[in-house]
């Protein structure tokens, strides 16, 4: 068994000269272990399965900030839309149009990350940097009240060469800073740079992220029966 409480301190410690958020992602871990971490004092936790988010959500206490880092289906928006903190993994305009409407109909504005593809891995979701300053600059976002857009979330590529993986990151702190440089809405917020996973999340800190998602290096090993 993981020594969950160690893990979390030790990566606070580790990351300490750094201003950012763990998200603890407790995805295919039973609730005893959110519990856990919970009341090792850790409050943000990342899931990717709506289904799971949901059902954690329901048992766990309630000032849990639940975080939806996995790909979302637009028919599963309305599931998490009264409750999720903050959603890192909106890769499409369809999607984050699902949103505004969940949100709507929860009269709430729902925090979301932009995901931006960043890695060389083709199979990843998330938008081009073009595609994002399209929807900044025509009105798409600012017609879209109940949505806050925070900031981008990324993934880098899955690889030990940590020259390219530092680039990676390094790109989208580049677009991160363009895009508070270039536009004002009033639902756009962006103070969160969503990047860095257990084996990369200090690479990611040096380049500027906000918030880091940690799972195996905080719970052990994910088994995917
Ligand atoms: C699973 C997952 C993580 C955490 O991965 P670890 O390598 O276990 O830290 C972070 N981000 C996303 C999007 C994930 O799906």
């Amino acid at each position: 068994m993981p020594n969950i409480n160690h893990n979390i301190n030790s990566i606070l410690k580790e990351t300490g000269l750094y201003k950012c958020t763990l998200v603890a992602v407790s995805k295919t871990k039973p609730v005893e272990m959110v519990q856990e971490a919970y009341d090792a004092g850790q409050r943000d936790f990342g899931e990717n399965k709506v289904q799971e988010l949901v059902t954690k959500n329901e048992v766990l206490p309630k000032d849990i900030r639940w975080h939806m880092i996995g790909h979302l289906q637009r028919n599963k928006v309305k599931q998490i839309a009264p409750f999720v903190h903050l959603i890192h993994s909106v890769d499409s305009l369809r999607l984050l149009e699902t949103i505004n409407k969940e949100g709507e109909k929860n009269d709430r504005k729902i925090n979301c990350l932009l995901q931006v593809h960043i890695a060389q891995e083709s199979t990843k979701f998330g938008f081009d940097e073009k595609e994002i300053m399209t929807i900044l600059s025509d009105g798409t976002v600012k017609n879209m009240p109940n949505v806050q857009i925070k900031g981008l979330m990324g993934m880098a590529t899955n690889t030990d060469d940590e020259s390219l993986v530092s680039q990676e990151f390094s790109s989208l702190k580049i677009l991160f800073d363009k895009i508070n440089h270039s536009f004002q809405l009033p639902n756009l917020d962006m103070t969160e740079l969503s990047m860095g996973m257990s084996g990369d999340y200090m690479l990611a800190l040096k380049n500027g992220s906000t918030m880091i998602r940690v799972g195996s290096s905080i719970f052990g090993e994910r088994n995917y029966a």
